[in-house]
């Protein structure tokens, strides 16, 4: 507990409109916000599991004219970008609404900012000045429990020249509204509400203890935890437990705004190389390096990964045994709920250095509670795949 007299701020653009069914709510917001004419950015995974159709017939019921775009790939890409851009521009639209996990609300983010700023290369915003102007109104309708992007301020997006996943990061890229209903996460199959869980978990863990944590974003992260942690197995075993699944998604959107105002820090560094050079699940790669970047981190955050490990419901004698407490259980959260071992993907020992450096130039990796090298990041990989 030692950032209280530090100064800070604290904005939340987003209106949040949550609760089960109330993914109706997207027509009012669309007619409170003067949006007429919405492109609807979503993937050809989402559209198929029918919920697209949720929003295209409220939209037809009450005669607004859209169009779809549901070109966006996993990691998405620069490409999709552009192309949803094209689209927008040649419909007309006015307005966004972005129907998805992490992927479609990126994509719809960035492609907000080339409307925005009447440009084509999404390249050239990336950073945390570039994108200076407001965008269009964007409403996003989450359908994974994971990136919390709905809430943040961050698009990531593949650079597809130099295979590394960009971020475009500004007050500016938040949803004037999310529209959070539980019931659009009903049908995200089980690896997916595994990785998606473990993502949420990592950005809640990180966020507390980034280096840049702050009082409200540290009061956001130790709730995320605790629900996030004791809900998410149970959320894979039975995809339809509602009660579960709502956890989860208040978990990832309240970890969106905990990290959005503090950061993310290492884990997300190598999951975000490893996610841009080999196209992996940005969950599973996150899963995958969390409890060994904690191990790392130990010595310097013991007294907060001791409260992670209260707010996971542990009790312990002293600092040292909470934290390792915490660590052990992220390590067995992830084999409980089926996610794979480093060493099973289909990634090359050859590569791990030149995962180590695109990580050292991740803007988060100063935001790790512990100073980390180029020759750290190897020995944390190398760690991961042969669980040291
Ligand atoms: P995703 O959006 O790529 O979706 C994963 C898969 O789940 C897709 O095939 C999709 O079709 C399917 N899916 C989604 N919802 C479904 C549903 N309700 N039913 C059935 N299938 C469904 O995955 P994600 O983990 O949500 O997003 C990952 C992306 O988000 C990565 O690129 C990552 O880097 C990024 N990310 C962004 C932020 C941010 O703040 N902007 C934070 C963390 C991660």
């Amino acid at each position: 507990m030692n950032n209280l007299i530090l100064p800070f701020s604290f904005t939340l653009p987003t209106k949040i409109v949550y609760g089960p069914g109330c993914v109706s709510a997207v027509i009012e917001e669309l007619s409170i916000n003067g949006g007429k004419k919405p492109i609807i950015i979503t993937d050809k995974g989402v559209r198929g599991a029918g919920i697209t159709d949720k929003i295209t017939d409220l939209l037809d019921q009450n005669k607004i004219n859209y169009v779809i775009y549901d070109g966006v790939e996993a990691n998405p890409k620069d490409v999709n970008v552009e192309e949803g851009a094209r689209i927008a521009r040649e419909f007309g639209a006015d307005c966004m609404i972005a129907v998805g996990g992490g992927s479609p609300i990126d994509c719809a983010k960035s492609v907000g900012v080339l409307l925005a700023h009447d440009a084509d290369k999404i390249k050239k915003y990336e950073g945390k000045t570039a994108a200076t102007k407001p965008l269009p109104l964007l409403i996003t309708v989450p359908t994974t429990s994971g990136t919390g992007s709905e809430l943040t301020f961050s698009s990531v997006i593949t650079d597809t020249q130099n295979n590394y996943k960009m971020t475009v990061k500004s007050q500016y890229t938040a949803a004037k509204v999310a529209v959070c209903d539980p019931e659009l996460t009903l049908s995200v199959p089980p690896e997916i509400t595994a990785s998606t869980g473990m993502d949420a978990l990592t950005h809640a863990i990180e966020a507390y203890t980034a280096s840049c944590a702050e009082p409200i974003s540290d009061a956001m992260a130790l709730y995320a935890v605790e629900l996030i942690y004791n809900n998410l197995v149970d959320a894979v075993k039975d995809g339809s437990n509602l009660q579960a699944r709502s956890a989860m998604l208040l978990g990832s959107m309240i970890a969106g705004i905990a990290f959005s105002h503090s950061d993310v820090a290492s884990v997300h560094c190598i999951a975000e190389s490893l996610g841009g050079v080999n196209d992996l699940p940005h969950g599973v790669c996150n899963a995958i390096f969390l409890p060994y970047v904690m191990d790392y981190n130990m010595k310097y955050s013991l007294e907060r990964y001791a409260r992670i490990a209260k707010a996971m419901g542990f009790s312990f004698e002293n600092e040292e045994e909470g934290a390792q407490k915490a660590v052990d259980a992220v390590k067995k959260l992830a084999v409980d709920v089926n996610l794979p071992a480093f060493s099973s993907l289909d990634v090359g020992v050859n590569d791990f250095e030149k995962l180590a450096e695109m990580s050292v130039k991740n803007i988060s990796t100063e935001s790790n509670p512990r100073p980390m090298t180029k020759e750290d990041y190897l020995q944390v990989i190398n760690n991961a795949y042969y669980q040291k």
